[in-house]
């Protein structure tokens, strides 16, 4: 299960560092969840880091995106780089 960020987001920025899969970005108006990189921290930690340090409590589960532990492990074994941020060297133009 992947994890998402909601409108409430308050853009605080606390959450972006925590993630150990790189999968929390700035979007056009607040925070996102890539998806395709959120493993609900399994393999890393216990619990979602994004959601312990969310002041606003504003980042459920996306149910777009159930998957079992299982799945969650394969996808965190097929992770490669992060995309780079917008602007710096190697991002698309
Ligand atoms: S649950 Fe973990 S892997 Fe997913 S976005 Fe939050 S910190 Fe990153
Ligand atoms: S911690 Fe919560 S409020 Fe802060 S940027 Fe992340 S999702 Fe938004």
């Amino acid at each position: 299960m992947a994890l998402m960020i909601t409108d409430e987001c308050i853009n605080c920025d606390v959450c972006e560092p925590e993630c150990p899969n790189q999968a929390i970005s700035m979007g056009p108006l607040i925070y996102r969840i890539d998806p395709l990189r959120c493993t609900e921290c399994v393999g890393h930690f216990d619990e979602p880091q994004c959601r312990v340090v969310c002041p606003v409590a504003c980042i459920p589960n996306d149910p777009l995106y159930v998957e079992t532990r299982e799945q969650l492990l394969a996808k965190l074994a097929h992770l490669g780089p992060a995309d780079p941020p917008d602007g710096a060297p190697g991002a698309p133009s």
